[in-house]
């Protein structure tokens, strides 16, 4: 996918196949073209640098109103959406489906850090149930976001 693609479709995020001049096989950003994983690795080096200058970000970040207001919101309407949605899983049923599926990441095959992701998004009205969650190691989830599957498939160009 190219960048004026991903633009006229209105991502934030495209993938073009190729790997970057630092070798990450990862998105780009739409905005600048720019390498997703580049990012995140200046943002390390530059918080290695100045970790109180980050750290005083984090502090002032969490302590603002505005941020608990929004994670207490968030938590709410999560919770809300979870019960809303209806079915519930309980831990046991979890644990198992992760053995159904192999204790792996459901894109890479990653065997750490998995984490629940709902393969159609909870706010897109999936349900909090088995046939709807899959196992994602954490850089997949998160380079996966809140996208239906379906969405992130395309981007990877895995779908037409
Ligand atoms: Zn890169
Ligand atoms: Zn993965």
């Amino acid at each position: 996918m190219t960048r004026a693609e991903a633009s006229a479709a209105g991502l934030k995020r495209y993938f073009t196949g190729t790997s970057c001049r630092n070798g990450h096989l990862d998105d780009r950003y739409v905005h600048n073209g720019g390498c997703v994983q580049c990012g995140r690795d200046r943002k390390a080096k530059r918080e290695k640098l100045y970790p109180e200058r980050f750290e005083a970000k984090r502090k002032r970040l969490f302590e603002s109103p505005a941020y608990k207001a929004k994670r207490a919101e968030y938590k709410r309407s999560r919770e809300i959406r979870l019960r809303g949605n209806g079915v519930s899983i309980a831990a046991s049923e979890l644990s198992a489906l992760r053995q159904r599926h192999g204790k792996r990441c459901a894109i890479c095959g990653d065997k750490s850090k998995l984490t629940i992701d709902h393969i159609i998004p909870l706010k897109a009205g999936g349900k909090h149930e088995a046939r709807n969650i899959q196992f994602l190691c954490q850089p997949c989830n998160s380079s996966k976001g809140a996208r239906p599957m379906e969405d992130f498939a395309r981007s990877r160009g895995l779908l037409i």
